[in-house]
């Protein structure tokens, strides 16, 4: 669905109205092409003193072909056009990461306004601002966890401040796994995350194996529910993309296009409503006879059947929650129980903002997705044993058939509130989905994490 908007503001004329009326501008996002770089240019790497992460920062970027610039660097013969910037003009930056382990207590926030002041005008478009933290609730001392939550505020409200595309995410990284956060270092970093702002993640310790970020997913096999269009047909995509061998399922009814999915991923087309009594053994039925295993689990089909709860009925209410939530409980129960997911199996959920924002007229929608939530947060310890991860994405307004038939003033809305002032693509989820997916996040779990472009609803 095409955002005619956008498009008008991307033209010269467009420009000039957009700037002289002070309408929503939305930046045209650099999103990943193969091939591209990490970051497309150097990028300023600090730490606050005694902070744990930027040594192995530091070889991790350079080892990912990054240039990490020299902080005494400027612009020879420029004037300084920021106050304290006496020496020159920044150079422009793809990044701004900061090591805030070191900070033990409020009065050692300041050293963030030190490293960012004179950097607030240095990012390219569509720029990535990281700050990497220790998680407050594992902190020695109650003043540094203190100081440890604060680092939300300024991540979030640089998201909302910088502009031109810049996202900005806070990672929290448990001691001990300094060394699992390359997956997440690389997605932030690159086009992968273009709609993925104002985000906490958390890293735990985790083994993690060797990775050939070019197909992270090679040799691996992935479910993907609701396969044959919008987000899940996507999904598929990516995750072929990534290596994976797709399994993509979708109801009967969608037998066409399913088929077509699976033929242009080369995986395969299972037809299935999830909601049937036996689905869950003829679905683990099929993947042990086909493959043995399912390494990716994604649950993404999802339906609404909006009304307000007064006006609701019990079938709508039962419906959205059977699919979108129970039916999912059931399958991880029967693909855990007949041992189907390996050590390094990934589940993926796909939750809404409206999960946790609440909307009107979502009752039953927003109580599946709210659970949605609920069972990341609750599988989490349990799979951790298992060696298996559980993460949940939380998508915004995203352009598909589902938000094509949102009423025009509600759409605009939805589309324009945001840091972003834009809808997110089908790509920008599954690209986050092929985030928790990678092999290379094993330290990734129990997050959930909105794709939303940084939306005002539920922030
Ligand atoms: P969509 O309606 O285009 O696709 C959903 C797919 O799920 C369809 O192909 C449908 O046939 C399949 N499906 C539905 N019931 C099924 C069942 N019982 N068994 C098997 N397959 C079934 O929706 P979409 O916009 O691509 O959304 C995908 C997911 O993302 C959903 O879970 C949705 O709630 C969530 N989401 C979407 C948005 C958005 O803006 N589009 C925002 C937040 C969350």
């Amino acid at each position: 669905m095409s955002d005619r908007y956008a498009s008008f503001a991307h033209t010269g004329p467009g420009r000039a109205l957009v700037k002289r009326l002070g309408l929503p501008d939305p930046p045209r996002l650099r999103r990943y092409r193969p091939g591209d770089p990490l970051a497309h240019g150097p990028v300023r790497l600090d730490a606050a003193s005694g902070g744990r992460l930027v040594e192995p920062l530091a070889k991790l970027l350079t080892s990912a072909g990054v240039k990490i610039t020299d902080p005494t660097a400027t612009e020879p013969g420029d004037s300084a056009t920021e106050p304290g910037d006496s020496a020159g003009r920044v150079p422009p930056q793809a990044a701004l990461l900061y090591d805030a382990t070191g900070i033990t207590d409020s009065s050692g926030l300041r050293a963030l306004f030190d490293f960012f002041h004179p950097l607030a005008r240095a990012l390219h478009p569509s720029g990535r601002v990281v700050v990497f933290g220790t998680p407050p609730e594992s902190c020695g001392t109650p003043r540094e966890a203190t100081a440890q939550r604060a680092l939300e505020g300024l991540t979030r409200s640089i998201g909302k401040e910088f502009g031109r595309g810049t996202t900005a995410q806070l990672v929290y990284v448990a001691s001990g796994a300094e060394r699992a956060v390359a997956s997440t270092l690389r997605f932030l970093l690159s086009g992968r995350s273009a709609y993925v702002s104002g985000q906490v993640v958390r890293i735990g310790p985790a083994e993690v194996p060797e990775v050939d970020w070019a197909r992270p997913l090679d040799g691996r096999i992935a479910l993907v529910t609701g396969a044959a269009r919008g987000i899940g047909a996507q999904v598929a995509e990516v995750l072929a993309a990534d290596g994976a061998q797709v399994v993509a399922l979708d109801v009967p009814a969608a037998g066409d296009a399913l088929a077509e999915v699976a033929n242009a991923v080369g995986g395969t087309a299972v037809q299935l409503d999830l909601t049937a009594p036996d689905a869950p053994l003829r679905l683990a039925d099929h993947l042990a006879d086909r493959h043995g295993r399912v390494d990716v689990v994604v649950h993404n089909a999802g339906i609404t059947r909006d009304r307000t709860l007064g006006r609701m009925s019990p079938d709508w209410w039962d419906s959205v929650l059977e699919v979108n939530l129970t039916s999912q409980e059931r399958i991880n129960d029967v693909l855990l129980d007949r041992e189907l997911i390996p050590r390094g199996g990934r589940l993926i959920g796909v939750s809404s903002i409206a999960g946790i924002a609440g909307n009107r007229g979502q009752t039953n929608y927003a109580t599946s997705k709210a659970g949605v939530i609920g069972l990341v947060h609750s599988m989490a310890p349990v799979l951790a044993e298992r060696g298996i991860t559980v993460n949940a994405v939380a998508p915004g307004f995203i352009e598909t058939r589902l938000t094509a038939r949102i009423p025009l003033v509600l759409r605009e809305a939805g589309r324009r509130m945001n840091s972003m002032a834009q809808g997110g693509l089908p790509v920008d989820v599954a690209q986050t989905i092929a985030w928790f997916a990678s092999p290379g996040s094993a330290g990734v779990t129990g997050n959930v994490v909105r794709v939303c472009g940084q939306s005002l609803l539920g922030a």
